[in-house]
């Protein structure tokens, strides 16, 4: 079958078979991809229309008890500056974004022990009363189930927990020993049964990833039916394991956010940084492949450049409404703009 047929069969609703998939994703070609992505910018439209939904990204700590090879942020990089915000300054970052028409907050951080279930509960329920319209989105790493059902009774909406690698051998590449491939897909199970919109996801082009695996990738999201999926290029940080490695390709990444378009047509699918920052307009790029999601950085401008995941990370100068005015400019030039709106899942699951 040739690639622009493997294509529509996704566009027409059908699961290509994993043959096809590792087909397409290793011999697309420029025109393939362009096709891809005019299909599922198509699809994406049909949901969400023009508009791109934005979501205020509170990083809020960068201690992290781990060790993942690949980030900057992991316990062993001992030249990261460490940081932590305290309550107050994530609520001011509430209040600011509010402001500026966010009406959902991602609070993101390394796994940080400091924070215990119940300062958690205490600021999401604080978020929560304070911006009842607003959805509370954590990305806060592996907790147990109770803890994240807490963190759902006291207000919280959604869970970011990219799951790094569907292939258990190759998750083992990219952490520790001590972490734990199983456990992490029993977080994704225990949020989705919560009742959380659950993300999962990968980076694209980590070291020792194989175009199978991206392919079972695939595969995984159309059967957890996740509402949200984080995916972006992989790229290196001075100071991990990794730091020779080659970073992830940024073609690769738009092929696999237009196929996770077509095969789930509802999914809230974000642009990510790590695709503006290997490619300049790489954000543009991923909307225009069928994303429907950015997520700015409403951090404190003199923290922000602490949390770096890699390196070179963009929108680390502009504070907070600079950021907004320029990706609204760039939304814009494509012919999108972004919302004020909470931007919940639609789909059924
Ligand atoms: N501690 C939280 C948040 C992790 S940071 C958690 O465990 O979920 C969010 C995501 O950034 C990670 O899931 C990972 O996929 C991505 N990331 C980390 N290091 C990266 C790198 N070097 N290049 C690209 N993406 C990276």
């Amino acid at each position: 079958m040739k690639n622009r047929e493997i294509i529509e069969l996704a566009n027409e609703g059908k699961v290509p078979s994993r043959e096809q998939l590792i087909q397409l994703l290793s011999t697309f070609t420029e025109e393939d991809r362009e096709y891809a992505a005019s299909l599922a910018r198509a699809k994406s439209k049909e949901t969400f229309g023009n508009a791109v939904y934005t979501r205020g990204l509170i990083e809020f700590s960068n201690y992290c008890k781990n060790n993942c090879l690949y980030c900057g942020i992991r316990a062993g990089n001992k030249e990261a500056q460490r940081y932590r915000l305290n309550k107050e300054e994530i609520l001011d970052c509430c209040e600011q974004g509010y402001k500026m028409g966010y009406r959902t907050f991602v609070m993101q951080g390394g796994e940080d022990p400091f924070f215990t279930d119940e300062m958690f509960v205490d600021i999401v329920s604080t978020i929560r009363k304070l911006y009842p319209d607003c959805a509370i989105t954590l990305s806060l790493g592996e907790r147990s189930r109770e803890s994240y059902q807490k963190l759902f009774d006291a207000g919280a909406n959604r869970y970011l927990l990219r799951h790094e690698s569907i292939s258990p051998c190759h998750y083992a590449m990219l952490h520790p020993s001590s972490m734990s491939w199983e456990r992490r897909m029993q977080c994704l199970r225990d949020l989705k049964e919560i009742g959380f919109q659950t993300g999962c996801g990968c980076m694209v082009g980590s070291p020792g990833q194989t175009v199978e695996n991206l392919a079972d990738e695939l595969l995984f999201y159309k059967e957890f039916n996740p509402q949200m999926v984080g995916m972006g290029p992989f790229l290196p940080h001075h100071a991990t394991p990794f730091k020779d490695e080659k970073a992830g390709s940024v073609e690769m990444s738009l092929m696999m956010l237009s196929m996770t378009r077509l095969l789930l047509p509802k999914v809230l699918l974000p642009s990510t940084t790590a695709l503006g920052t290997a490619e300049q307009g790489g954000r543009n790029r991923g909307i225009l492949a069928g994303a429907n999601v950015i997520m700015p950085n409403l951090s404190p401008l003199k923290q922000r450049s602490k949390y770096l995941l890699y390196d070179n990370k963009t929108g680390l100068g502009e504070d907070a409404s600079e950021q907004l005015v320029l990706i609204e400019e760039l939304l814009n030039s494509i012919g999108y703009h972004s919302v004020v709106a909470r931007g919940d899942y639609q789909g059924v699951n």
